[in-house]
C-alpha cells in the first residue's frame, strides 16, 4: 500500500520507532504482512451527538433500519463508555480524535470545556496534543472533517495543517448530502463526521422523549444515505471501514452527570471488508471485560470506548499510533475476529 511507504517516510523518527516496536513483523517487510485489514485504505467514522443506544433498542429494527443492518453486518456493541471524566460533546470528540482521556494533569487532551473560546487544543492542554488527523495526513493521506455544531471549529483551528476539509453545516441533512458527495467524487483517506439532531432534541423536548426519538429515527435515515453511497461503489465498498460511535448519551433534560449509567453508555459499531459480521465487539475481544453497568475507572480493566476510535483508525490503515494516545494504544480492538 502506497501509504505505508509515505508514512514511513513522513514519520521517520520518533513515531516511526513506535511503529517498530508495535509492529516488528510489518516494519521490517511491510507489503509482506498479510492481515485481515489490509484490504483497507479509507476510514470513515460517524459520531452522533447525544445517542442514547437504548433509543436503538426501543425503536427496533423496523424504524432504525440503518442501525439494525450495522449491526447485523459489523461487529459492535450498545455498551460501549465514554471518557470517564465528562459527558459533554467537546470534551468526548477531543477524546476520539486523539484517543486520550480529558484531564490534561494526568495524560488528557485538556479539553475541559464544552464550548468553543477561540483556544486550541494545545494550549488547553499545556503541550502540543497530536490527533489522528495528524497521523493520517502526515502519512500522507487526506482528511475531512464535517460537524453540525459550529463549536467544532475548536478541533479545526487545532489541527489546521491536518484537517484538508473543515466543513460546519447545522442542517443534518444538507450536511450529509455534502459528506456522501465528496465520497463519490473524491474520497478522503479518513473522514470524520458529527451529526446533532438526538442531542438537539434531548434538549429542547427530553431525551428519549419521543421527540428525541424521531431524531433518532432521522439520524438513521442518513445513515443509510453515507452507508448507501459507500455500498454502492465497490472501489468505496471494498476498501472502507465504517465506525460509529457518540460523545454521549442522555435521558431526562441532559446528559451532564457522568455517573449515570444513561450518559456514559454509548454505541460502538463498526463495519467493513472482513469485519466481523453480527458479532458483540465484547464477545470477539476476550480480553476486554465488559463492563455491565459500571461507570469504569481508568485503572484496571478497561472497557471499549468512543476514544478507541482514533487508534482503531491507524490500526487499520496501518500507521504508527496516535503520540499520547491511552485507549486502544496497543490497538488490541479487534474487529475482524
Ligand atoms: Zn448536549
Amino acid at each position: 500500500m502506497v501509504l505505508r511507504q509515505a508514512a514511513a517516510s513522513a514519520l521517520a523518527g520518533v513515531t516511526l520507532a513506535g511503529a517498530l516496536a508495535a509492529s516488528p513483523a510489518s516494519a521490517a517487510t511491510p507489503a509482506a504482512r498479510d492481515s485481515a485489514d489490509d484490504p483497507v485504505n479509507r476510514v470513515v467514522a460517524i459520531s452522533v451527538d447525544g445517542l442514547n443506544p437504548q433509543a436503538i433498542r426501543v425503536l427496533g429494527r423496523a424504524r432504525t433500519p440503518s442501525f439494525h443492518r450495522l449491526m447485523r453486518r459489523g461487529a459492535t456493541t450498545l455498551n460501549a463508555r465514554t471518557a470517564r471524566e465528562q459527558t459533554r460533546t467537546l470534551p468526548n470528540h477531543a477524546s476520539m480524535m486523539t484517543g486520550r482521556r480529558i484531564d490534561p494533569r494526568r495524560g488528557g487532551h485538556g479539553v475541559t470545556f464544552n464550548s468553543d473560546t477561540g483556544t486550541t487544543v494545545h494550549r488547553a492542554a499545556g503541550r502540543r496534543v497530536a490527533s489522528v488527523f495528524d497521523v493520517v495526513h502526515g502519512a500522507g493521506g487526506s482528511t475531512a472533517l464535517f460537524a453540525a455544531k459550529p463549536k467544532f471549529a475548536l478541533y479545526a483551528r487545532s489541527w489546521r495543517a491536518a484537517i484538508d476539509r473543515f466543513t460546519v453545516d447545522t442542517d443534518n441533512a444538507r450536511l450529509v448530502r455534502r459528506v456522501t458527495s465528496e465520497l463519490r467524487r473524491a474520497p478522503r483517506t479518513f473522514t470524520f463526521v458529527h451529526l446533532s439532531l438526538p442531542d438537539q432534541a434531548g434538549h429542547a423536548r427530553g431525551f428519549m422523549s419521543a421527540a428525541y426519538l424521531r431524531a433518532v429515527r432521522r439520524t438513521d435515515r442518513l445513515l443509510g444515505q453515507i452507508m448507501g453511497t459507500l455500498r454502492a461503489r465497490p472501489a468505496l465498498r471494498r476498501h472502507t471501514l465504517l465506525v460509529l460511535t457518540a460523545d454521549h448519551g442522555g435521558r431526562g433534560a441532559s446528559h451532564d452527570r457522568a455517573s449515570k449509567p444513561a450518559n456514559f453508555r454509548v454505541p460502538f459499531m463498526v463495519r467493513g471488508p472482513g469485519v466481523a459480521a453480527g458479532r458483540n465487539l465484547y464477545a470477539l475481544n476476550r480480553d476486554i471485560d465488559s463492563p455491565g453497568s459500571a461507570r469504569t475507572r481508568y485503572r484496571g480493566p478497561q472497557p471499549i470506548r468512543n476514544g478507541d476510535l482514533a487508534d482503531l483508525v491507524t490500526d487499520v490503515l496501518d500507521l504508527p499510533r496516535v503520540p499520547g494516545s491511552r485507549f486502544n494504544a496497543r490497538r488490541t480492538l479487534d474487529v475482524f475476529g
